[in-house]
């Protein structure tokens, strides 16, 4: 469906209506359109034209807002790069992306030498253009690399269409209210971050925005009830919870619910929030998926705990050579959100298959249609023949008082040919017999860990998500 430029549609709908509030201060959708033309008119002003490719390399805060939005009306396709990626990691995505430009914060210069600082930008002069009115369903909006979890970060094109369908399909399962808003606490440059923009001037709905995740603003937002909804992943779920608990406080009545996506919930999170008056949403989704692909309905949240729900609206969720309900397999998806295609050095690979995009993750759906991620194709463990998803069993070992974090990876076996070995992040005094009688008791034999490494920290990436190949590398040195 093509659409009215959703940035000035938006102010000329809503102009008063708070768009976004941070800290003390707050932008009206007229203020912020207007705030972001004048950007567009000095990115235009550099000699840049519609459709060209150009990098954003920003700390967050309502600035990035402003910028990402000039960046749109002045018609460019946005290439998101991720602030804590290293020197190198940031060069090659800005190669293979083919920016022509790229715009990065004065403080993260020395990260992009050959960028432009954004104080230049906002100095220079700026040309008068009449931006897109409208914007067809295919238009390019943005280029976001994936995390690089399973091997290289591959740039996926995100079109209008696929996050306009996306926005949609979010509201017709999270509903909205009067009054909805929305706490941004991730990153502008991740989908997580950049979807909520998008419900933002879609719906017409305030966000409030985190510069950075803060967890005792998040926990003190939720307890008052200055927000409604927030995005979050596992690991500042669990920060939050540990706020309120310490705190002895619970959510405020008007705060509806939290969205947790990127990777599993652990269910003992789940009956935690529970008991402080939150229900989490746990959704899966992907860049290759502009957000949600399926997202667990309130009504089914501790009824289904451990799903991610069922497809929304529009989507169509397939589990290869499936036969009956609850066969394993890898997840495909379809529907309008799916991404046309990679660009750079996977450009030449569909990113869909006979109209379905193959997700290289595992999965089941139950008799009702829910569905279950399992975990990913490649850190699937395979033991004396049988199947093993690291994820269950960190999820179990994340319900251990003395356990803060915990990572599960195959190692080579040669009895078994593999066998999981966990890697402990412990927060109190505890051995690996003591985790090995909490696993014996939730856990089928072949699934218990053989092995208990402690460890200071998880390997993690850019994103923050743990890199399960990186801990059978640290295995293996070890041995
Ligand atoms: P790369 O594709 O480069 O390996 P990545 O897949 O981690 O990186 P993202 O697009 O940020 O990059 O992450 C999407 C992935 O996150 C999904 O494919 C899935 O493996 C994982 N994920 C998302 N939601 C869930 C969920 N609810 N349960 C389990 N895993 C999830
Ligand atoms: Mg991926």
């Amino acid at each position: 469906m093509n659409t009215p430029n959703w940035i000035l549609q938006r102010a000329r709908l809503t102009p008063e209506r708070v768009a976004i509030s941070w800290g003390e201060e707050q932008w009206t959708f007229r203020e912020v359109a207007e705030r972001s033309m004048d950007i567009a008119r000095k990115m235009r002003g550099t000699g840049l034209r519609e459709g060209d490719r150009v990098a954003l390399l920003t700390s967050g805060g309502p600035e990035t807002v402003f910028l990402i939005h000039g960046g749109l009306l002045a018609g460019f396709e946005l290439v998101m790069l991720n602030i804590r990626l290293t020197e190198a990691e940031l060069a090659y995505q800005i190669k293979d992306s083919g920016a022509e430009a790229v715009f990065t914060d004065d403080l993260l210069l020395d990260r992009a030498p050959d960028s432009t600082a954004v104080s230049r930008l906002l100095a220079g002069e700026g040309t008068d253009f009449e931006p897109a009115a409208l914007w067809e369903e295919d238009r390019t909006l943005t280029i976001m690399y994936t995390s690089g979890t399973t091997g290289f970060p591959k740039g996926v094109r995100q079109t209008a269409g696929n996050h306009l369908s996306s926005a949609v399909a979010s509201v017709l399962n999270m509903g909205l209210q009067e009054g909805d808003v929305w706490l941004c606490a991730m990153p502008l440059f991740h989908i997580s971050g950049f979807s909520i923009l998008c419900r933002s001037l879609i719906y017409g709905m305030t966000v409030r925005l985190q510069t950075k995740f803060d967890a005792e603003a998040s926990a003190k937002e939720i307890a008052e009830g200055s927000v409604t909804t927030m995005s979050a992943v596992s690991a500042q779920l669990v920060r939050v919870l540990d706020i309120l608990e310490s705190q002895n406080q619970k959510a405020s009545g008007n705060f509806r619910q939290i969205l947790a996506g990127g990777g599993p919930v652990p269910s003992p999170y789940i009956r935690r929030a529970e008991a402080l008056g939150i229900q989490i949403l746990q959704t899966y989704g992907m860049t290759e998926t502009s957000s949600q692909t399926a997202t667990l309905a309130a009504e089914d949240a501790l009824r289904k705990t451990g799903s991610s729900g069922k497809p929304l609206f529009f989507n169509r969720i397939r589990i290869d050579g499936a036969e009956r309900p609850g066969d394993e397999g890898e997840i495909l998806i379809s529907g309008p959100h799916v991404t046309p295609g990679y660009v750079g050095r996977f450009g030449d690979r569909p990113a869909q298959e006979d109209g379905w995009l193959h997700t290289g993750d595992i999965g089941r759906v139950d008799e009702e249609g829910f569905l279950y991620v399992l975990d990913r194709r490649s850190d699937l463990i395979i033991s004396g023949g049988e199947n093993i998803y690291p994820a269950e069993i960190e999820q179990v070992l994340a319900g251990h008082p003395a356990i803060a974090e915990a990572g599960v990876a195959g190692v080579e076996d040669e009895r078994w040919g593999q066998v999981p070995a966990a890697f402990i992040v412990a927060r109190k005094d505890v051995t690996a017999e003591e985790l090995e009688a909490y696993c014996r008791e939730r856990l089928a034999p072949y699934k218990v860990p053989k092995y208990y490494r402690f460890v200071g920290e998880l390997p993690r990436n850019a994103s923050n998500k743990l890199l399960r190949r990186e801990l059978r590398d640290k295995f293996e040195l070890q041995e």
